[in-house]
């Protein structure tokens, strides 16, 4: 037994009143063109044998962009489209043709959210029908309307369904029948089920989901955007860390130097404000810690600038597909004062974590002259950070 599925995505996308810039089969969806859901579902259907796309050759870069990755044996190339929907299937079962398949389905591109289940059901109908497509029973009350709009009455709905795709045939029957209606000069078809029922073929109903219809307006497009948006949780940690004064003039404090009668020390700058906050991120990513990425033992970061540090933390946050939320820091000492550079420490921390400086908190405290800061013995600093990673 041998299926092909045909792609049908030669579209302009003028349907949907020139809302979308591209054609709709190629909007951004989840990240992809709206073509690569279909591509892959059904390069990856195990009873689907290969699968070719009808495309406007205009279009062949967004197709390129389309196609799944790592590519697979199945995907045959583009074919080229026609002047009508009904053109451009008879343009694609002529380049399946040498195929020789048994089975052929005809699958929208507009339709990204098509199931595994789906096609296997319309497959399997195929074995006592020539023709066979998705389709879902119709639930709301119809009304017909008058010229101004009102009611003119109510349509009985039993025995009414919408038809979705994919829409299976027998191979050598459908390519016959799209033969003849174009021999005939008939052009208009707008589906294939309708070329079969004008060839006297008898077309079964298979019960599809309404998840798998037509993106047609921008507002079915953003809601399919909305439906593959990627998902997002909370995360926290916390940091603290702890330098002693020694012999110096200046100390680093969130990524600015400021004039002091001591020097923080450290094997790098010791910046004990961006360490805490170094700490923070990486805690919120189950990352370890600074001492763990950064060994004190390692000669390289002898004397280093620590926004180097703090940089890395956000490197990883991004790889992992996530964002900073924000990140509030408090130091403990008696001196240096903190509050005339709080916001140059925030203007530095955010720009080394590329976020907006309103999502930067830093603040300082005494500890009463109690304790080894309240001794003026060294500076402590603690700090969270809050992100959003990608489920
Ligand atoms: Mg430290």
């Amino acid at each position: 037994m041998t299926t092909a599925a045909l792609i049908v995505a030669a579209g302009s996308g003028s349907r949907a009143g020139g809302r979308f810039d591209l054609p709709k089969q190629y909007a951004s969806v989840g990240g992809r063109p709206m073509l690569a859901a279909s591509l892959n579902t059904f390069c990856d259907h195990p009873e689907i044998s290969c699968v070719a796309a009808v495309i406007n050759p205009d279009h062949e870069p967004q197709y390129g962009a389309s196609i799944p990755s790592p590519g697979s044996a199945k995907l045959m190339n583009p074919v080229a489209g026609g002047a009508t929907r009904q053109a451009s299937v008879l343009a694609g079962l002529r380049a399946l043709a040498p195929r020789k398949p048994q089975y052929v389905l005809v699958h929208d591109a507009a339709r990204p959210f098509v199931m595994p289940e789906t096609i296997s059901a319309v497959i399997a109908a195929l074995s006592a029908a020539p023709g066979a497509i998705a389709a879902v029973p119709l639930a709301d009350t119809l009304k017909r309307a008058q010229a101004d709009g009102c009611i003119a009455g109510t349509v009985d709905r039993a025995g009414l369904w919408r038809a979705q795709t994919p829409q299976g045939f027998h191979f050598e029957a459908l390519l016959q029948a799209h033969e003849s209606a174009a021999a005939q000069g008939l052009h208009d078809f707008t589906d294939d089920a309708i070329v079969a029922e004008w060839a006297g073929l008898a077309v079964a109903l298979v019960t599809d989901s309404v998840s798998n219809s037509k993106i047609t307006t921008a507002e079915d497009l953003a809601m399919a955007q909305q439906r593959l948006a990627p998902q997002f949780e909370p995360r926290t940690g916390t940091g603290f860390d702890v330098h002693r004064f020694t012999t110096g003039d200046h100390v680093w404090l969130c990524g600015v130097k400021l004039p002091h009668t001591h020097k923080l020390d450290g094997h790098s700058d010791a910046d004990v404000g961006l360490h805490a906050l170094t700490d923070a991120i990486l805690g919120a990513l189950g990352d370890g810690d600074i001492g763990q990425h950064f060994p004190p033992t390692d000669e390289q970061w002898r004397g280093a600038a620590s926004h180097l540090f703090l940089r890395d933390a956000a490197r990883r946050v991004t790889e992992r597909g996530g964002r900073i939320t924000n990140v509030d820091v408090t130091l403990l000492c008696e001196a240096p004062k903190v509050g005339p550079h709080r916001d140059a420490m925030r203007a530095e921390i955010a720009a080394i974590l590329g976020i907006q400086m309103d999502r930067v908190g830093v603040k300082a405290t005494t500890t009463e002259g109690l304790g080894f800061t309240g001794r003026r013995e060294g500076i402590a600093a603690m700090a969270s950070a809050t992100l959003l990673l990608q489920l």
